[in-house]
């Protein structure tokens, strides 16, 4: 074995071989009791990964740590925090997923439609971020992943409040980036396109036909392709990856 890890990867590369498993990460991921949060924990639970599913409801998948969070509430996030390193130890892999729309026109939207997607989203995706930087910076290492959406870059009728939320995620993320790069720890985010989930069962027949239409790939995502641009981001594959936003749109966003 060299000195040089980066040499290791490239000899077991090349010989298609790896020297040994990965040793099970602490993963906590944000809204993963259903749809796209609960494909990503999965995920990291088929690849045996220790996980923890924060929610307002509860319902984790199974083998998945099952953590009560509201995460407009910064005393929720902290003590969720604290439950899952005294359970897997401190969060390596951080994947902030919980989001919620509150669709309407903006001169009918009001504060609180405003407000309250921002808190979620936006601020709550802050807190999660923060509290995890901190086990984060001492461990050396760690992988933030927001869940953005390509509406943040495109833009969307009706979801003024949402699309800044989904935005912002993308400075905070390249922020991030450039603050602990040095740390061993990288920030990036995935913009999925629409996908199958309750967020889009609300949409009526016609707005999906008309949606379908502007996606090259003609068809929604299901949330197991997200998860895997996720897992793939919280990888060794993905170890010099950062400040990154990676489009699961079917190509619906393309040049933004
Ligand atoms: P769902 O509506 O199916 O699930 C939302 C999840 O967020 C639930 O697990 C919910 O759990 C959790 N959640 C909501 N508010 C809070 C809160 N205050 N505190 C803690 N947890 C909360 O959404 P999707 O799976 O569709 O979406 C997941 C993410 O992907 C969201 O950020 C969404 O914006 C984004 N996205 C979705 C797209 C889609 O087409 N579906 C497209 C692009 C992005 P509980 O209610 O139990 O708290």
């Amino acid at each position: 074995m060299s000195q040089n890890p980066t040499d290791d990867a490239r000899d077991d590369a090349a010989a298609g071989t790896t020297t040994q498993a990965p040793e099970p990460r602490s993963v906590l991921v944000t809204g993963g009791n259903r749809g796209i949060g609960r494909a990503i924990a999965e995920a990291f639970l088929a690849q045996g990964d220790k996980v923890a599913v924060t929610t307002r409801s509860g319902g984790a998948p199974d083998g998945a740590l099952d953590v009560r969070c509201d995460i407009t509430d910064p005393a929720a996030v902290d003590a969720a925090f604290a439950e899952v390193e005294a359970a897997h130890g401190p969060v390596e892999v951080l994947v902030a997923n919980a989001g919620i729309t509150a669709d309407t026109l903006v001169l009918r939207m009001s504060e609180e439609d405003w407000s309250s997607v921002i808190d979620t989203n936006l601020t709550g995706s802050f807190r999660l971020a923060k509290r995890a930087s901190k086990g984060m910076l001492r461990l050396r290492r760690g992988r933030i992943v927001f869940i953005s959406s390509v509406v943040g870059l495109l833009g969307s009728p009706g979801q003024v409040n949402y699309a800044a939320s989904k935005a912002g995620l993308v400075g905070m993320a390249r922020s991030l980036a450039r603050e602990l790069g040095s740390r061993g720890i990288t920030a990036n985010v995935v913009a999925p396109g629409f996908v199958d989930t309750d967020m889009t069962a609300v949409l009526s027949d016609e707005q999906r036909a008309s949606i379908k239409t502007q996606v090259p790939l003609g068809r929604y995502a299901d949330p197991v392709e997200v998860a895997s641009a996720v897992t793939w981001l919280a990888g060794e594959g993905a170890a010099y990856v950062t400040g990154a936003v990676i489009p699961v749109d079917g190509g619906l966003g393309m040049g933004h």
